[in-house]
């Protein structure tokens, strides 16, 4: 191999570390909000939005349907409107989302609607999921706009917490 392709890759491995772990963090505080709900007894799911352009975080959200006493009130769905507060805009272009767990049929609903860039998330959802499982959101003809989709990020993390969670109430 030569020294120039040696050295071409070595950038862009360079580049898949910094973002894996880049991912991490986010994905990391995302999980700390989803301790943080199953403190309050709300199934553990946190979710944060992240403007991609500046790295700022705009909104770090967790579950708060009990609490809120709103059906809606999942943490995708407070995340994004928090941000677009922030925003001062009913779309995110140029933000990426990190949830904990695969988001259910509304919230990938209204990922498509904020026009969401990137959509990283941890545990897939084989019963409430709506993104690579049940109705399958982003694949249907009524939606608009489909994020790039990075699944299965630090997953374990989220399943164990989802797992303990469901564990304590029965
Ligand atoms: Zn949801």
């Amino acid at each position: 191999m030569k020294l120039q392709s040696l050295l071409d890759l070595f950038k862009v491995l360079k580049q898949v570390i910094i973002m894996s772990l880049t991912e991490n963090r986010y994905m990391q505080s995302a999980l700390e909000a989803a301790k943080e709900a199953a403190k309050r007894g709300e199934v553990p799911v946190g979710a944060v939005v992240v403007d991609s352009a500046t790295n700022e975080i705009l909104s770090v959200q967790s579950n708060r349907v009990l609490e809120l006493k709103d059906p809606t009130a999942h943490a995708e769905m407070l995340a994004i409107r928090e941000a677009c507060l922030k925003k001062k805009s009913e779309r995110l272009i140029d933000c990426d989302l990190y949830v904990t767990l695969e988001p259910c049929p509304m919230c990938a609903q209204a990922i498509s609607f904020a026009r969401i860039r990137r959509l990283y998330f941890g545990a897939s959802d084989k019963k409430g999921g709506g993104v690579e499982n049940g109705a399958i959101v982003f694949n249907a003809k009524s939606c608009h706009h489909k994020p790039e989709i990075y699944s299965e990020i630090m997953s374990g993390a989220s399943s164990v917490l989802l797992r303990d969670f469901f564990k304590d109430r029965r």
